[in-house]
């Protein structure tokens, strides 16, 4: 067959090169592009007043360029997805070689060989050697829809315990569960409203919210660490708590490991800092490198509960087990394990932990600097203090993002392996902002 791509990486996958600034940021392009989105896209999805954003125009390792030829550190991973860099050559090289082959499958109804060796590779990952089973989708709110609806069939009690802070998603389901009053609010007519929340870290008041539960509760659904609601890390045996009291009641534990899967917290999963074996885990972000994939997991037990599919699948999407976005699945993984990128992460968090504790000590903006492996937050005095901050460090050229219900947390999710000068120059640039 003939190939028609052969892609040769301009730098390398752990790259960090330093900011470099041509224009003002945003830039003249940018600006330009800001005005044209602003006429053709849905008002509520781009901030574009009162500062236009920067348009990305590509990306590679730690470093994007924009449209104005602006470089920036991304000390996101773009949400965290890009865990492996921006464009690692071997998941770009994996999503090229299954494209030529085939692009797109079709989903429940012709299953292919790299969806299959891909669950396989997932339910091998299971904490705690567990046996298991998964179901394949696109985005994170999709795994956490499928759990929701496993948690249904596997208990028969649709309740769903969450937690203040939490963030699951927007789709219907996933946004019962989210805890953010502005998200909901608008569609609140439209939510099952079966979901009580009860304070992040404290497993008395799980009781609580559970005996206020209108319907029969069936699960718990947690983030080992909160990264939307402000990188929350749960504290020490609390999810360990939480499975004993799901024993006790007969309720599933829901990991939501969105954010904190595949090595950005320092382990594979951040459910096994605790050693707690969930009996749903949902994943997504990171799985495929910046290809749109996400899973569902679970116990062969829990899984099991699903009835055997006779021609119609009860829960299936067009684009489910998507070849290009397994292929990249399984090269990520590959990559994550080849370069020892869950040592690195849990290694250099640590270090940067430590570092900003130690540049931040006293700043009077600066509430607590808190994290677990590459997942980083600076709780600041107000939203204000840290909007100022985000906006001064994307100026210098370096992107991270506010987190937290009231946006008071700045963020920084970067790619697992990155280090050098210009990871080092960006950290540096993100404590000038906030001293
Ligand atoms: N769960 C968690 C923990 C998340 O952080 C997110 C996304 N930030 C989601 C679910 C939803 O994922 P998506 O935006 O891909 O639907």
């Amino acid at each position: 067959m003939r190939r028609f791509y052969s892609y040769t990486a301009p730098v390398s996958s752990n790259s960090c090169l330093c900011p470099d600034l041509r224009t003002p940021v945003p830039g003249p392009r940018s600006r330009e592009l800001a005005q044209r989105l602003a006429a053709v896209e849905s008002p509520n999805v781009t901030c574009l007043e009162p500062e236009a954003p920067i348009f990305w125009e590509r990306a590679h390792g730690s470093n994007v360029w924009d449209v104005d030829g602006n470089r920036f550190v991304d000390l996101d991973a773009a949400f965290g997805v890009a865990s492996v860099g921006h464009g690692h050559p071997r998941v770009l090289e994996a999503i090229a070689r299954q494209s030529e082959n085939l692009l797109h499958g079709m989903g429940d109804v012709h299953p292919t060989e790299v969806r299959t060796a891909l669950l396989e590779k997932l339910v091998s990952l299971y904490p705690g050697g567990a046996s298991a089973r998964g179901v394949l989708s696109s985005s994170g709110s999709d795994a956490v829809e499928a759990a929701l609806k496993t948690a249904v069939l596997a208990t028969g009690r649709p309740g769903v315990v969450a937690f203040e802070g939490a963030y699951h998603g927007l789709s219907l389901g996933a946004l019962d569960a989210t805890f953010r009053a502005d998200f909901r609010e608008p569609f609140i007519a439209k939510l099952p409203g079966q979901t009580v929340f009860a304070r992040f870290g404290d497993v008395e008041d799980v009781a609580r919210a559970a005996s206020e539960a209108p319907v029969p509760v069936g699960a718990i659904l947690v983030e080992p660490v909160q990264g939307r609601g402000g990188i929350r890390p749960s504290p020490p045996g609390f999810l360990a708590q939480l499975r004993e009291l799901c024993d006790a009641n007969d309720w599933l534990l829901i990991a939501d490991e969105v954010y904190t899967g595949f090595g950005r917290t320092g382990r594979m999963f951040a459910c096994e800092h605790d050693g707690v074996v969930p009996d749903l885990l949902c994943s997504g972000k990171a799985l495929a490198g910046g290809m749109p994939l996400s899973a569902c997991l679970g116990t062969e037990e829990t899984m099991k509960t699903w009835p055997a599919s006779r021609g119609e699948s009860l829960h299936t999407q067009t684009y489910l087990g998507h070849p290009a976005g397994c292929a990249a699945a399984h090269a990520t993984l590959e990559v994550i394990e080849g370069e020892k990128l869950i040592a690195a992460a849990a290694r250099s968090g640590a270090r940067v932990l430590e570092s900003l504790r130690r540049q931040l000590a006293g700043a009077e903006d600066v509430r607590e600097v808190r994290g677990l492996g590459l997942m980083l937050g600076i709780d600041c005095r107000d939203s204000e203090v840290a909007e100022r901050a985000w906006a001064q460090c994307l100026g210098r050229g370096v992107i991270t993002l506010p987190a937290g219900d009231d946006g008071r947390v700045l963020s920084m999710t970067p790619a697992l392996g990155i280090a050098g000068e210009g990871f080092e120059e960006a950290l540096g640039i993100v404590c000038e902002s906030l001293r």
